[in-house]
């Protein structure tokens, strides 16, 4: 919806200490990419795992516009070219803002940004036309999109990953050993829909399986999902993919992957010196409150640790005896 009609419906508010605030509309009617800047200067090197733009409706040309051999002067005076110019600028346009966006992603990048929006025949209606809503509700179900693949989308990156410990080098290859913890407020809703509509949904790296998604993985005590996954990599700087498999036809990347395991390990702390610099919980659970679960994931990275320990304590030993003689 344009937001000339906007403007004039709501009012500058002015906030005491802060200033006056105005429709961000005006500058940018789709607030994708001041979105996306914020994210990343809130959470540094994190990208979005989703990005879902819902718009109000535009008005689709389906023909390009002609030009009339005579000149009108309401029509192309330089008042009525600037108004027109302004309602389809990127600042003002939504729509044509967000195809703007689109056309500058990398292809891997589009699989994870969306966009809803309601093409309409004819001219938009006006944001207080209330005649017009039963007809506006009545088109969404006709331009829905894949709504199915953005609800999978939103359930895949409920679910994120943290390494129990170091990845630890083993025949020749790393052994990484972690959980699948879901961020949903309801682990226990989540799981019982998704398996509702894919009872056989499975996490997968690559196409080595990680176990299917089940019920039994919530903790009885907390209610939070933890299912301890392990498996291999040749090295932790290689990028590993870890998906929620819905079905044969479907497949979604999990919160931050594709990714290195190098990067849980700077994230997680996990080779620094004197243990977690902020010794919180990793799973967001109160420290009064720890649940045995999330013990016994901590526990799991103190034996790593050690087990990391003991196994460099050779190398460390060889090189102060050089050091002696
Ligand atoms: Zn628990």
């Amino acid at each position: 919806m344009f937001c000339a009609y906007r403007y004039s419906y709501f009012k500058p508010k002015q906030l005491r200490d802060f200033g006056t605030f105005q429709d961000g509309g005006l500058k940018y009617n789709n607030p994708v990419r001041p979105g996306l800047r914020e994210v990343q200067r809130i959470w540094e090197d994190r990208e979005c795992d989703i990005v879902l733009s819902i718009g109000t409706g535009y008005e689709q040309k389906l023909t390009s516009p002609v030009a009339s051999n005579v000149r009108n002067l309401f029509q192309d005076g330089t008042l009525a070219r600037f108004y027109r110019a302004a309602l389809q600028s990127l600042s003002l346009n939504g729509q044509l803002s967000w195809e703007d966006h689109w056309s500058g992603l990398p292809d891997d990048a589009k699989k994870q940004q969306f966009r809803l929006n309601l093409p309409l025949v004819g001219k938009e209606p006006s944001i207080d036309d209330v005649g017009s809503m039963q007809y506006l509700q009545d088109q969404i179900q006709y331009h829905l999109e894949d709504i199915e693949g953005i609800a999978r989308a939103f359930k895949a990156v409920s679910f994120f990953f943290e390494l129990n410990g170091l990845p630890l080098f083993e025949g020749g290859r790393y052994c990484c050993r972690g959980s699948v913890l879901s961020r949903s407020p309801n682990s226990l809703d989540l799981i019982r829909s998704l398996g509702l509509n894919y009872p056989y949904a499975q996490f997968f790296n690559q196409d080595v399986p990680l176990g299917f998604l089940r019920a039994s993985d919530i903790c009885t005590l907390c209610g939070c999902f933890q299912k301890e996954v392990t498996f291999y990599v040749r090295h932790p700087t290689d990028r590993v993919n870890l998906q929620l498999v819905f079905n044969r036809l479907y497949r979604r990347s999990i919160s931050a992957f594709p990714q290195s395991l190098d990067w849980f390990v700077d994230r997680q702390k996990l080779d620094a010196y004197f243990g977690q610099p902020d010794h919180k919980s990793r799973t967001g659970h109160s420290r009064e409150h720890r649940c045995p679960c999330e013990v016994r994931r901590r526990q799991d990275v103190s034996t790593s640790e050690a087990t990391n320990k003991k196994r460099s304590l050779p190398l460390q030993m060889r090189v102060r005896k050089k050091r002696r003689y």
